[in-house]
């Protein structure tokens, strides 16, 4: 593997960063995906399946539910839509579950969190079949992760891996860039740090990295020295949701700065977990934030839920 020159250097970083596009790296997951739907539709007689259930009319979750849709939609999947009111009892919003489980024209199930009180997301992402888990959040599916088991992978870590490929390959993202145009690149010998270790992304994002044999180190709210820990790191991980808790302190020259916060400022803006201007400068490579990591958790659970479908017909190529 050939390592960016700012990493392979290992100290000081003289020009400028590399942006990491997530919107054009989405579109690039997004050719290849529907590359393969095609080829899976015709061998199976029916186009991969994506059902996703909103209860709720939290507006955030509406415009990622919405998008999630689309995506799918121009991947040649299919989506069935379950939008369920607030008061969706524990009963009804199980049978929801239970019918896309078993119905056979669906590859994928995704839930979005969060759900409205009383409910409680990881009691009903449970419910889901995992093999039909397009959020790779499935207990069962979190264990085979850390087996090194093929499973579905949870989608905004897998997300951010591939823009690190993309941080240490280089290509220039085109309009014909597909996913076949990155390798996975190997983090031996290269230090990882994340910050933040939640089920949903801090857990999983650990262990992909360590997958790629980097070597990782996990940081949360009773880390001491949080600047000093993560300046240790080739690749920053921040997945903590604290407006731009991350500055230039706490960045090693040349560094990877991966930034999956997406934090609505009380003047309706959003912004990440890094402070991108004070950071940016320093790192070889940075996600801004919105246009990053987010549009690649989207293109994750397409790609997902078209692999499960793969796994589950018995489609290896
Ligand atoms: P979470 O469940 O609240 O976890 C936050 C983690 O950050 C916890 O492990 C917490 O430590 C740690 N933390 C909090 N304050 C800290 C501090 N001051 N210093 C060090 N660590 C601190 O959040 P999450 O679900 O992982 O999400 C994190 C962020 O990513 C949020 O902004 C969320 O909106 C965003 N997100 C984005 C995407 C995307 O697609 N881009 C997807 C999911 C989430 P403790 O464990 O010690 O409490």
């Amino acid at each position: 593997m050939k390592l960016s020159p700012a990493l392979s250097a290992g100290g000081g970083v003289a020009r400028s960063p590399k942006i990491l596009d997530g919107k054009t790296l989405s579109r690039a997951v997004g050719r290849t995906v529907a590359a393969e739907a095609a080829a899976v539709t015709k061998r199976i007689g029916r186009a991969p399946g994506l059902a996703v259930i909103l209860v709720g009319e939290n507006p955030a979750s509406k415009t990622y539910v919405a998008a999630k849709h689309k995506f799918a939609k121009e991947c040649g999947l299919v989506t069935f839509d379950s939008h369920l009111p607030a008061s969706t009892t524990k009963q009804e919003l199980a049978d929801v579950i239970e019918g896309y489980n078993n119905n056979e024209l669906v590859d994928g199930i995704l839930l979005q969190l969060p759900l409205p009180a009383p409910l409680d997301g990881s009691e009903f992402v449970r419910m889901i079949a995992p093999t039909k888990d397009a959020d790779g959040l499935h207990p069962m599916n979190q264990g085979l992760l850390l087996q090194g088991a093929p499973a579905p992978r949870p989608c905004t870590p897998l997300g951010v891996m591939t823009m690190l490929d993309l941080a240490l390959s280089n290509i220039t993202l085109s309009d014909t860039t597909t996913l076949a145009d990155l390798s996975p690149a190997s983090l031996a010998g290269k230090k990882a740090v994340v910050i933040g270790r939640s089920q949903l992304v801090g857990k999983p994002m650990g262990f992909l990295l360590l997958e790629r044999n980097a070597t990782v180190t996990f940081a949360h709210s009773k880390t001491p020295d949080l600047p000093g820990v993560c300046r240790e790191a080739d690749v920053l991980v921040a997945a903590v949701g604290v407006p731009r808790l991350v500055k230039r302190d706490f960045v090693k020259p040349g560094a990877i700065v991966l930034d999956v916060g997406i934090n609505r400022l009380p003047d309706g803006k959003l912004c990440g977990d890094v402070d991108y201007e004070d950071v940016a400068p320093i790192s070889s490579a940075i996600t801004p934030v919105p246009g990053g990591v987010g549009p690649m958790t989207v293109a994750m659970l397409i790609s997902n839920t078209l692999q499960n479908c793969k796994r589950n017909n018995g489609i290896t190529a």
